[in-house]
């Protein structure tokens, strides 16, 4: 059968993708459509605005750029300068090079440009390279907004714009940014907009953004993958430290990440795993660009079996395999929780999400079970003595784990799987995040001198 062939029987073929896209879109190994996919290019390719309510994970990347790519190739290169045909807004820095990666992996072969724009990064090349005009521009909106306060960038022709994980945009404080970027491009723009929730505001913004949208929804809001096999581990704070390096001294924990709630804690993890002999790369807001994606492309093709993150800087990360999140401490919002055991269990596969709860995280863990609406199982207890704010729970795994203080794992095997079992815990449910928070007062473009309205986070993306 010839590659045609090949092609014309494919899924996305059935969609409307079709010729050089098709065939870049099969040599990038997609070779059938994922639902999201399915739901949204067909609609997409109508001319419909669309709502999407999907995760990283779900293929909402190709969702939303095959469509574009499909009516971009077909109107030729002829490009304004300064001018982006397409906008695409992500909330951090890591999920926006993302995005351009698979954008060019499926534009291969077709002549489509893209350029970048992200902050703590020289806005020098960024300004050269949208210079002659660009197809797609992939842009955090903080440095986007001050390089079109500056005209560096002009919105006015762009007819296609997406926003990508909005819900975490508005969560950094992006949002009017976000609504003043979508004022100053095409007012026959077609818009889509992709949130793993849809707290109120977001609700509201996307009123306000699209017209008569096409709704898109591949998993009920907040819920954790089925596939994702979830416990707590009790700990005090002091002990988590050798929790920690007991649970990752057994190989069977291959590829994992290690959440931290905050900056200096995630280089304090760090810290103290190579200490323990291990060797884990760090990703936060405070790490330069260059050193955020170094870390990031040591535990994608696997040199590094470890990566310490905050929810931020892991938030949107795509990273096939990992088999285990642990959370060395738990997230101030719940809701964080959902995102960062997402990270593992992608695509069908098995994942462990091990959370270390010391007492006085016992209300989190409550709003967690809360979110997830189910009781987390107990993998061990290290605590010596039951918490009298907790209610007695059985342990879910009759094998304790943690308690071993070599690093190594046991040669007769006698420990393996311990975290990564298939415990009887193992079940599917659903959960509404809340997630909801006040929105700040819209600024035009040319009263803002500074990025005021961001949060700390959100500058440094
Ligand atoms: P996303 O949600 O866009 O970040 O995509 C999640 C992962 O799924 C990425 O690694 C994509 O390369 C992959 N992916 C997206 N669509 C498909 C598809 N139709 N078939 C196989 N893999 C896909």
């Amino acid at each position: 059968m010839t590659d045609e062939n090949t092609a014309d029987q494919n899924g996305f073929a059935k969609l409307g993708i079709s010729g050089q896209l098709l065939k870049a879109t099969l040599a990038a190994g997609f070779t059938e459509p994922k639902p999201i996919q399915e739901q949204a290019i067909p609609a997409q390719l109508e001319g419909r605005d669309v709502l999407g309510i999907a995760q990283t994970g779900s293929g909402k990347t190709a969702a939303f750029a095959l469509p574009i790519l499909s009516k971009i190739i077909a109107l030729g290169t002829k490009r304004r300068p300064k001018t982006a045909r397409a906008l695409i807004l992500a909330p951090t820095r890591e999920l926006a090079v993302q995005i351009e990666e698979t954008i060019r992996v499926l534009a291969k072969g077709a002549h489509v440009s893209t350029a970048l724009v992200l902050g703590g990064v020289s806005r020098f090349s960024q300004v050269k390279k949208i210079g002659p005009g660009v197809d797609f521009l992939i842009a955090t909106p903080g440095r986007l907004t001050d390089l079109v306060r500056e005209k560096d960038v002009i919105l006015s022709e762009t007819t296609w714009l997406v926003l990508d994980e909005a819900d975490r945009m508005l969560d950094m404080g992006f949002i009017n940014d976000v609504r003043r970027i979508a004022k100053a491009t095409h007012p026959a723009r077609q818009t889509a907009l992709f949130s793993a929730t849809m707290p109120n505001e977001i609700a509201d913004l996307a009123k306000g953004l699209l017209r008569d949208p096409v709704r898109v929804e591949v998993a009920p809001q907040g819920t954790t993958a089925a596939e994702i096999v979830q416990g707590v581990v009790f700990a005090r704070t002091k002990q988590k430290r050798q929790v920690l390096s007991n649970m990752l001294a057994d190989e069977a924990m291959r590829s994992v990440i290690v959440f931290a709630r905050t900056k200096h804690g995630a280089d304090r993890v760090t810290k103290d795993l190579e200490r323990d002999g291990f060797e884990a790369a760090v990703i936060h807001g405070n790490k330069s660009q260059n050193a955020r994606q170094k870390a990031l492309n040591g535990f994608r093709d696997g040199s590094v079996r470890i990566l310490v993150a905050t929810d931020i800087a892991a938030r949107g990360i795509d990273v096939p395999g990992i088999s285990h999140v642990v959370n060395f401490d738990l997230p101030d919002e719940a809701e964080s929780y959902v995102h960062r055991i997402g990270r593992t269990g992608r695509n069908g596969a098995d994942g462990v999400a091990i959370t270390l709860v010391n007492p006085s995280e016992n209300s989190k863990l409550r709003q967690v079970e809360r979110i997830i609406r189910m009781k987390l199982p107990i993998i061990a207890d290290h605590l010596g003595s039951p918490d009298p704010q907790r209610e007695p729970r059985q342990p879910a795994n009759d094998q304790p784990a943690g308690e071993r203080t070599g690093r190594g794992p046991r040669r007769d095997g006698a420990d393996k799987p311990r975290f990564d079992g298939k415990p009887s815990g193992k079940r599917p449910f659903t959960g509404k995040p809340k997630g909801e928070r006040k929105p700040e007062g819209a600024k035009p473009f040319r009263a803002r001198r500074r990025p005021g309205g961001r949060s700390k986070q959100a500058r440094a993306a």
